[in-house]
C-alpha cells in the first residue's frame, strides 16, 4: 500500500498521488524572523524534514521550498524598537533558523525565499485580483480581497461565510473595506513602515504586502501554479491559508494545493507554551544548556503530527535513551564477532530485518506515524539484542543486514547520524577544555594570575564554568544567552 495523508481540505485520509513523482512541489510556512524560534516551530520545521525525508526515501523526486517572513506586523515592529531596518534586524534570526535546524538534523530545503525580495510578484498578483475584479483599493491605496466575489471562501476550514469574522472589531487600519470579513492585500504605507524599509511604490500606491499574500506568491513562483503538498501548523488554517487559497485560486483559476497537512500544536509541560506562563522555550535555549541534539529531534518528532505532543524535561531524558539505545545497538552489531564465510540473508536477523522494514514502510505510510515506525524499528533492536545475547557468533550476511536496516530507517529518522555527530563534536569540545584547564593550571604554577583568569573568563564567554575542588577541577556547561548571569 502506497502513502495516505489526511487532507484538511478533503477532511479525509487519501492516497498520494502527486503531479509529478519525479518533482513533488511542497511549500511549508516558514517561520517569522523577529526572534528566535521555539521549540513549537521546531515540531512543525521537523515534521516538514520528515516529509522531505520520507518521500525521499521512497523514491520521489522533492522540490521543497520554506519561507521566511521577513516583513509583517510583527518584524515591522520589532525591527522599529531595536531602532533598525528590517532587513538588517531580521538577517540574524534568518541565519539563527538554519543553524539551528542543521544543529537538529533537518536536512536543507531547496530554497528558502524571504518576502521582501519577491514584492514585485505580489504587486502583479494583486494587479491581476484587481483586474479580475476579486479585490479593490480603498480610500487610502489599501487593497482588500472581496470574499464575496470568491464563493468557495471558507472551503479549507470549514467555516461558514455569514459566521466569518462577524462581530469582530475591525482593525485601526483597515475602516476602509466593504466588508469585516474582507482580507487585506496591500496595505496603505504607515510613517512607521517608512522608518523600518517597509515600504514599496504600487500602482494603487505605496504600501506593503499583507502577509497571506506573500506565501501565495513565493509558492506560486518557486513551486508552482498547484503545489503537491502545502505544510504549516494548525493556527494557520484560518485565516492565513484560506487566505493564500482565495488569492491564489482567484488569480490563477488552479487549484493552490492539493494535499494541506497540519501539524498539531506543541505543548510544554502539558500546557500551551506561551511567553507569560514562562514555558517559552526556544531550541537555542537547549542547545546553550547542552541539551542532546539528537534528543531534541527525537522528542519533537517522537507522536505523529495530528496528536497531541507534550514537550518536558522528562520525556528529553526518555528521548536521550531511546537514541542510546539505537546508537548502542548500532555499535554492538559492528563489534560482534562474525562468520565471514556465512554469508547468508535468509537466517532470523534477516528476516527480522525485513519484517521490520515492512512495519516501518507501513506506519508511514499510515499518513506518517512515527510512533508506529519507531515502535517497528524498537522491536527489531529487542529481538536482535536477544539474538545477539544467545549467538556468540553472526553470520557475516545477517550483521549486514541489520545494519543495512538501521541505516536506511535512519535515512528518514536522521537520529544515529546526529548522535555520531554529537558524539564527535563532545570529544572536541571535552578535549578543548582539558587543555585550557591544563594552561590555567600552568599559569597559576607560574603565580600568573591574570593569565589564569584570562583563561577563566575565556571558557566562561562559551558557557563552561570551573569548579576547583580537592581532585583536582571540574567543569559543566550552563546556559547562555536565556536570561541567566
Ligand atoms: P511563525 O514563526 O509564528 O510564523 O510560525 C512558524 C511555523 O511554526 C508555522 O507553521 C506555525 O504554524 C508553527 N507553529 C507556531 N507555534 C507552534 C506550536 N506551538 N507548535 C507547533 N507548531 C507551531
Ligand atoms: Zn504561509
Amino acid at each position: 500500500m502506497g502513502l495516505r495523508l489526511h487532507n484538511t481540505l478533503t477532511r479525509a485520509t487519501e492516497p498520494f498521488e502527486p503531479q509529478d513523482p519525479e518533482r513533488v512541489g511542497i511549500y511549508g510556512c516558514g517561520p517569522t524572523i523577529y526572534g528566535h524560534a521555539h521549540i513549537g516551530n521546531f515540531r512543525t520545521f521537523l515534521f516538514y524534514d520528515l516529509v522531505h525525508r520520507y518521500l525521499e526515501w521512497k523514491g520521489y523526486g522533492v522540490h521543497f521550498v520554506m519561507n521566511f517572513t521577513d516583513v509583517d506586523d510583527k518584524t515591522i515592529r520589532a525591527a522599529r524598537e531595536a531602532g533598525v531596518g528590517i532587513d538588517e534586524f531580521t538577517e540574524p534570526f534568518a541565519v539563527a533558523v538554519l543553524e539551528e535546524a542543521d544543529a537538529l538534523g533537518m536536512a536543507r530545503f531547496d530554497l528558502y525565499p524571504r518576502a521582501t525580495a519577491y514584492v514585485d510578484g505580489m504587486i502583479e498578483l494583486v494587479q491581476t485580483l484587481l483586474d479580475r475584479e476579486l479585490a479593490y483599493v480603498t480610500d487610502d491605496g489599501s487593497v482588500f480581497f472581496d470574499i464575496s466575489a470568491f464563493p468557495e471562501y471558507g472551503k479549507l476550514s470549514g467555516k461558514d461565510l455569514e459566521q466569518v469574522r462577524t462581530g469582530e472589531r475591525v482593525a485601526g487600519d483597515e475602516y476602509g473595506k466593504d466588508d469585516v470579513r474582507d482580507f487585506a492585500l496591500w496595505k496603505a504605507v504607515k510613517p512607521e513602515d517608512e522608518e523600518v524599509g517597509a515600504a514599496w511604490d504600487a500602482p494603487w500606491g505605496r504600501g506593503r504586502p499583507g502577509w497571506h499574500l506573500e506565501c501565495s506568491v513565493m509558492g506560486l513562483r518557486e513551486v508552482g501554479t498547484t503545489l503537491d503538498l502545502h505544510l504549516g501548523g494548525e493556527d494557520l488554517i484560518f485565516p492565513h491559508h484560506e487566505d493564500e487559497i482565495a488569492q491564489s485560486e482567484g488569480a490563477t483559476g488552479h487549484p493552490f494545493a492539493r494535499y494541506w497537512l497540519h501539524v498539531k500544536h506543541l505543548r510544554v509541560e502539558g500546557s500551551k507554551m506561551s511567553k507569560s506562563l514562562g514555558n517559552f522555550i526556544t531550541v537555542r535555549q537547549l542547545l546553550d544548556e547542552g541539551v542532546s541534539r539528537a534528543a531534541i529531534r527525537h522528542q519533537l518528532l517522537s507522536a505523529q503530527y495530528r496528536r497531541e505532543l507534550n514537550f518536558s524535561r522528562a520525556g528529553l531524558e526518555a528521548s536521550e535513551k531511546a537514541v542510546a539505545r539505537l546508537v548502542d545497538f548500532r555499535d554492538r552489531l559492528r563489534r560482534h564477532p562474525v562468520d565471514a564465510a556465512e554469508g547468508t540473508e535468509s537466517g532470523p536477523v534477516a528476516r527480522a530485518a525485513h519484517e521490520a522494514r515492512a512495519g516501518f514502510e507501513s506506519a508511514m505510510d499510515d499518513d506518517l506515524n512515527i510512533s508506529g515506525a519507531l515502535g517497528a524499528l524498537f522491536t527489531f533492536v529487542n529481538e536482535v539484542n536477544a539474538h545477539l545475547d544467545r549467538e556468540p557468533v553472526l553470520a557475516a550476511g545477517e550483521r549486514d543486514a541489520a545494519l543495512a536496516l538501521v541505516d536506511s530507517v535512519d535515512r528518514v529518522l536522521g537520529l544515529v547520524g546526529l548522535a555520531d555527530r554529537e558524539r564527535v563534536v563532545d570529544a572536541e569540545m571535552e578535549a578543548w577544555v582539558q587543555g585550557r584547564i591544563e594552561a590555567r593550571a600552568q599559569a597559576r604554577r607560574d603565580r600568573d594570575w591574570s593569565r589564569a583568569d584570562a583563561i577563566r573568563d575565556e571558557l566562561s564567554d562559551r558557557g563552561i564554568v570551573l569548579e576547583d575542588g580537592p581532585e583536582g577541577t571540574r567543569w559543566k556547561r550552563v546556559a547562555t544567552g536565556s536570561g541567566e548571569p
